[in-house]
């Protein structure tokens, strides 16, 4: 007797759920229910998701499972190797799929669930006695049919409808009804084409003849058209209306409707792209020796290797070695992906590819419309050969047949995501995504992370070298600035030094720009009280609060809570408080207080929030509208001026000072690429470096474009006191209301592990700052030799945090993995 199966599919939900969930197949879904396809199902008491099928199995989970409501593609939008990529990352970066899906899916792809409102038909009673909220409810409901919350809180005018709702339904008026959105929709515009039967030159003439009789106006729109479409050298069949309309001058589209009712033009309806594209230049570069070698280099070791890093000074020509690589793999029908950090993709570099790879070019980031990048990941999903430039969120595309990985600038922590989970890092990602497909990685940077030049040294990734600037420009030339015995002898003019001033007025008057780089990172400009020296902290969160000149406002840089300048001191009541500590802000103004005429603007996270202003910014000092530029860390990334003869560092020690183990390396590597701004394409740069430490060791070190020696003595340190590429760290962050709580409760976890791990797992300690968001923190690091079977030890942490979540006692404390810190 033949039995038939029943099948059964395990899904991710988008939901931070450790588990995958099993649903039952219909009969009549059976067979075209595949991994990577997005169905819906029920979870929970009557929500709605789109999830996305893990596996198509037989085997009937503990629990009744709930049928499969529909199936949302007819092929699956997210491939196999993604998943495989996905369950990787979950396992390395003790995250959940959930998670990834939500990371990974543009939103545009995510449906929304939406509860909607209406009547309850079977429902007769009158509907006296309601109160006049509830009868307003049924009266917009007689009329609309159906209504989401929000419209009803709308039209109540407030917040919090839910009980009202609660209510009626209890009573029975009206029921829910929970619906799922597609949010992505194809974008259609109206094109015209000529009609078959005028699409001869004798027809055609014909037509000519008679309106130019009749109707001049429509003689000339269909002149117009006969232009655009090009009709006698590469002849288009479809001319976009709008385009039409404009060129032929007839706003009001009568002429147009003319033709069209006479059967002359045809008007229709055509899906188009949103991404702009741009045509290829079709342009050759020769690369010179050096850049030809190192190509050459890269290609001989990728034979044997799938990772090599590019060590090329700032402005080498790294990326016309990058572009070579791009065309050789496009002209093998491969897609490339060109990995930046976000702040890094400017378009700058869009354009510059463009001038190479025209269409073959998408640029996919967080500042696109969520339309924009569904239409992205279509394009990559359908396998032809194009050159994805994006930020560390491009990896999750669908890659059909990638054989190559840029990661620009490698160095770079903001590859690393914080918050929220999947907390990856971009690059360790990237080789993943390579493995899994063959392909290759490149790694670029003017200074390689401590971790990667390791590698390289090792024999593990392959390694190729720029050590010119192209076109042979010197590097700058550094200078350190003592501001410590300036300041004794009362020379600095607030914080400029003499030659600073001096090195900027001469600067200027050659007509010439400068960059003043001005670390934010412990430099908040705050207020204190100059009696008591107390300052203002945040109510939520241990840290002080920061001052915003332009709203007048102290706000928390860590949960955002803001608050007016007070007039008196909190703890004393003196009225005497003193700006303590500056920002660029600070430094925007005071320079324009030096030099009064001169053009300056500043580039920080303040200033480039919109979704154009970072570009607008570089588009003006590009065009040298600005003569002077004050920034943060984005002044030192990925831009490439042709006109900065001057760089300035404010206070480099603020750099150095900072309490983490890589802190001298960033120091170098922002040091080094700031400066590498000054002076990049005839001209040697100048560089002045202000500090109270002129004999620091970094310092020495950036001013001889010392890399091997910040690297060794760098590498000595990390050897010494087990830190990466030795030792591999995971932080594990407990977070709780309950200070109390909290402190057991990391206890147990350190002690836990400390059974696996040993001497292996350091703290609980509270982190320097222990409350965020009126949760106190506590951090448990482990640091585990590099050598160690990884899988092993994640599963045995992730066991360890599934028991801390089911255990009773700490149902209130959470618990956040971060896998190499950084
Ligand atoms: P990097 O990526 O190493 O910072 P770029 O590739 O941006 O360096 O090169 C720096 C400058 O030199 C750019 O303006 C680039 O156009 C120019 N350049 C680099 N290589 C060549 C070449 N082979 N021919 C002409 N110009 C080049
Ligand atoms: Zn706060």
């Amino acid at each position: 007797m033949a039995e038939r199966t029943d099948l059964f599919a395990d899904i991710v939900l988008p939901l931070a759920l450790p588990n995958l969930f099993t649903y039952r197949i219909p009969q009549s879904m059976s067979g075209s229910v595949v991994p990577g396809m997005r169905v819906v199902v029920q979870f929970g008491k009557s929500k709605l998701y789109a999830a996305v099928v893990w596996k198509v199995h037989e085997n009937a989970p503990q629990y009744a499972a709930k049928y499969i409501e529909h199936i949302l593609d007819p092929e699956p939008v997210v491939t196999e190797k993604q998943l495989e990529l996905w369950e990787w990352m979950s396992a390395y970066y003790l995250c959940t799929r959930g998670e990834i899906l939500i990371a990974a899916l543009p939103s545009g792809l995510r449906l929304t669930s939406e509860t909607r409102i209406l009547l309850n038909p079977g429902h007769i009673e009158s509907r006296e006695g309601l109160s006049d909220e509830e009868f307003v409810v049924l009266e917009a409901l007689d009329v609309r049919q159906t209504l989401t919350l929000e419209e009803l809180s709308a039209i109540l005018d407030r917040k919090t409808v839910y009980p009202l709702v609660k209510e009626l339904i209890a009573k029975g008026f009206i029921r829910v009804h929970e619906e799922l959105q597609e949010r992505y929709r194809p974008k259609f515009e109206n094109f015209i084409r000529l009609a078959d039967a005028f699409n001869h030159e004798d027809k055609l003439r014909e037509a000519f003849d008679e309106l130019e009789k009749r109707a001049f106006r429509q003689l000339e729109v269909l002149m117009t058209f006969i232009r655009l479409s090009d009709r006698y050298a590469q002849p288009k069949e479809f001319v976009k209306r709008t385009q039409l309309l404009e060129a032929a001058k007839d706003s009001s589209g009568g002429a147009l409707r003319g033709l069209i009712t006479r059967g002359i033009l045809e008007q229709h309806e055509i899906e188009v792209s949103r991404l702009l594209r741009a045509e290829s230049e079709g342009r050759t570069i020769l690369l010179s020796d050096e850049q030809q070698q190192a190509l050459q280099e890269i290609r001989t070791q990728f034979e044997s290797l799938d990772v090599v890093l590019l060590h090329g000074v700032t402005s080498s020509g790294k990326t016309e070695v990058y572009i070579r690589l791009i065309a050789e793999q496009l002209e093998q029908h491969k897609q490339v992906l060109y990995l930046l950090p976000e702040i890094a993709l400017t378009t700058q570099l869009i354009v510059r590819l463009q001038k190479h790879f025209g269409e073959k070019v998408f640029v996919y980031h967080s500042k696109y419309s969520e339309q924009e990048r569904v239409e992205v990941w279509q394009h990559v999903r359908k396998g032809g050969p194009v050159v994805v430039i994006g930020a560390r969120s491009s990896l999750f595309l669908p890659f059909e047949k990638p054989g190559l990985i840029i990661v620009d600038e490698e160095h770079d922590s903001s590859y690393k995501q914080h918050e929220p989970a999947p907390r990856y890092n971009a690059r360790e990602t990237a080789i993943w995504l390579a493995r899994l497909h063959g392909a290759k990685v490149l790694l670029g940077s003017a200074t390689p992370s401590v971790e990667t030049y390791f590698l390289a040294k090792q024999g593990r990734y392959g390694f190729a070298l720029l050590t010119g600037r192209f076109g042979g420009t010197e590097l700058p030339h550094i200078e350190v600035v003592d501001t410590k015995e300036l300041a004794r002898k009362k020379l600095m003019q607030s914080h400029f030094s003499p030659q600073l001033v001096e090195g900027i007025q001469q600067t200027l008057d050659r007509g010439e720009q400068v960059i003043l780089f001005q670390n934010r990172r412990g430099f908040a400009p705050s207020i204190e009280c100059q009696s008591c020296g107390h300052v203002p902290h945040c109510i939520r969160c241990d840290v002080s609060l920061t001052y915003h000149k332009v709203s007048d406002q102290l706000r928390c840089h860590y949960c955002g809570w803001t608050t007016p300048p007070p007039k008196q001191c909190e703890a004393c009541g003196d009225t005497d408080l003193r700006m303590r500590g500056f920002g660029t802000e600070k430094i925007e103004e005071e320079l324009a207080l030096i030099f009064p005429t001169a053009r300056i603007a500043r580039m920080d996270l303040d200033t480039t929030r919109g979704k154009n202003s970072l570009h607008q910014l570089v588009a003006d000092f590009e065009n040298r509208k600005i003569d002077m530029l004050v920034g943060t860390q984005m002044v030192t990334k990925g831009l490439d001026f042709g006109h900065v003869a001057l760089v300035g560092i404010l206070h480099a020690d603020q750099l150095l000072n900072f309490p983490d183990f890589r802190a001298w390396e960033r120091s170098f590597q922002l040091m080094a690429q700031v400066a590498g701004r000054a002076g990049r394409r005839s001209k040697q740069g100048r560089v002045i470096i202000q500090t109270f430490n002129t004999r620091h060791p970094v310092i020495e070190q950036v001013v001889a474009h010392d890399y091997i020696g910040l690297y060794q003595q760098q590498i000595a340190e990390r050897q010494e006191f087990s830190y990466p590429p030795f030792h591999r760290l995971i932080r594990l962050t407990l977070k709780c209301k309950d200070e109390h709580l909290l402190i057991t409760a990391a206890q147990h976890l350190a002690d836990q592990l400390r059974a696996y791990f040993g001497g292996r797992v350091l703290g609980p300690e509270f982190p320097a700052v222990g409350r965020i968001r009126d949760e106190y923190l506590k951090n448990i690091m482990l640091k585990i030799e590099r050598e160690a079977n990884s899988v092993k030890v994640k599963q045995i942490i992730a066991n360890e945090l599934l028991n801390m979540r089911a255990h009773p006692d700490y149902k209130k404390v959470r618990v956040v993995a971060d896998v190499d810190p950084v």
